[in-house]
């Protein structure tokens, strides 16, 4: 018998009863699509873990380190620097909107054709669901798309905490500009909450401990080069939706050890599908948990998913922050070099993506790519197209599907999946 976190949901003011069915929800889908892959490497016993105590223990650890005058803050989006928030005492942690909750609530402040993601940020809050939020002490909004931008107009007044950052649009001169003197603002809106000021040395450290998590992401993506894939990618994408709220020194370490396990398995040439699976590349929306739909019913259609081109995957960790430089200037100059580079589809133009996505899907051998945009979300949707004629000029196959977090669409996303597949396996 687990231990019982009912006390610490309730003073958290979370509704319990509504909590009870989103776990319960959680807890199945997990079983069902987690639990029941065969062949998984047993390093993954510890993301099984996490997820089983991710509104239990992961919330105590934050509410202790609360209790010892630690800060936490929330965020939406890979633009917002986890290490000007380390630097300054704070932990950062993502809040995932990846399920939908309170629908009919959220469309009281929201209209109907609002992508999913934004709803379920909006179901969350007025569903009184999420420990993540209810202990964030300082919750961070983006001006990325239209949507998120005017939505955090109205979530403002929700949460009473609400930091709005501005974002530019293009990868100007005067764009990165713009994302420097965002991240001065944050970081004295940081140091402001925690009171505590960042140092050079604080704040050096700080990015040593991103780069080791991010570094421990990118050996895991190499290792799924091989063929047969020694990790599934369902199993992958939980690691990298687990990095954005599990104590990031702890997940470095378990993400190295599935690394190891993965070596000795591709030298033994054990993968989770037999060789010659058609390999899948995923590209497009950031997946939270749990929103495991797509790849679920991708790996489940005879195919195995290689690499995520996603915020949640390789566009979120791909980069590294430079943190030879000595000065605060220099340093915080290093992490608005290295956010710049993220290559989000709110961007005009956004060239850079369209590259990514190629060299991914030679680097990963892939034999199509899937895009998957969120409903209603234009920015990718959009982009969509040129990324597929970018990849069909290049003969590699590519299928775009678009979607919300509901199971109503499944059956006929499965029987494209599987057409699409035939098509690659020629
Ligand atoms: S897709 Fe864009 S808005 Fe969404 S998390 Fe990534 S960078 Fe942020
Ligand atoms: S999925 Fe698209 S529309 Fe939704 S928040 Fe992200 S960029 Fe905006």
């Amino acid at each position: 018998m687990g231990t019982d976190y009912t006390a610490m949901w309730k003073d958290l003011g979370l509704n319990l009863e509504s909590h009870d069915a989103l776990l319960g929800v959680l807890g199945n889908a997990y079983k069902d699509i987690f639990l029941t892959q065969k062949n998984r490497p047993e390093g993954m016993g510890y993301f099984d873990f996490v997820m089983s105590e991710v509104h239990g223990l992961r919330i105590k650890e934050l509410l202790d380190e609360k209790a010892q005058g630690r800060k936490i803050i929330g965020s939406y989006c890979v633009f917002v620097p986890e290490e000007i928030a380390l630097a300054a005492n704070a932990t950062l942690v993502g809040l995932c909107s990846g399920a939908d909750f309170a629908m009919e609530e959220v469309e009281r402040y929201l209209p109907r054709n609002t992508c999913a993601l934004i709803k379920s940020a909006f179901g969350f809050k007025l569903g009184q669901v999420c420990p993540y939020l209810e202990s964030a002490d300082m919750i961070v909004g983006e001006n990325t798309c239209d949507g998120k931008k005017k939505a955090y107009e109205s979530l403002g007044p929700l949460t009473g905490n609400l930091y709005v950052m501005d974002l530019p649009q293009t990868k100007s001169d005067r764009g990165k500009d713009l994302l420097r003197h965002e991240y001065d603002r944050f970081k004295t809106a940081v140091e402001a909450l925690t009171g505590v000021a960042v140092t050079p040395e604080s704040l050096k450290e700080a990015i040593k401990t991103v780069n080791a998590k991010r570094e421990a992401l990118h050996r895991l993506s190499l290792l799924r080069k091989t063929d047969p894939a020694p990790i599934s990618g369902l199993d992958a994408l939980l690691a990298n939706q687990v990095s954005f709220y599990d104590n990031p020194a702890r997940f470095t370490a378990s993400v190295h050890t599935i690394c190891d396990e993965l070596e000795k398995r591709i030298a033994g040439k054990q993968g989770v599908a037999p060789e010659k699976t058609p390999r899948i590349l995923l590209s497009g929306c950031p997946m939270a948990v749990p929103n495991w739909k797509l790849p679920w019913i991708i790996e489940t259609s005879g195919a195995v998913i290689v690499g995520e081109e996603s915020c949640v995957g390789e566009r979120g960790a791909r980069n590294l922050t430079d943190g030879s430089g000595t000065t605060m200037d220099e340093l915080m100059d290093a992490i608005a070099d290295r956010y710049f580079k993220v290559d989000c589809a709110i961007f005009t133009p956004n060239g850079d993506r369209l590259g990514h996505i190629t060299d991914m899907a030679e680097t990963y051998q892939a034999d199509g790519v899937i895009h998957y945009g969120l409903q209603f979300c234009q920015p990718y949707i959009m982009e969509s197209i040129p990324v597929e004629k970018a990849l069909e000029d290049r003969n590699i196959p590519c299928l775009r599907i678009e979607t919300d977090y509901g199971m109503e669409d499944a059956g006929q996303i499965k029987t494209r999946v599987e057409a699409f597949i035939e098509r690659i396996i020629g």
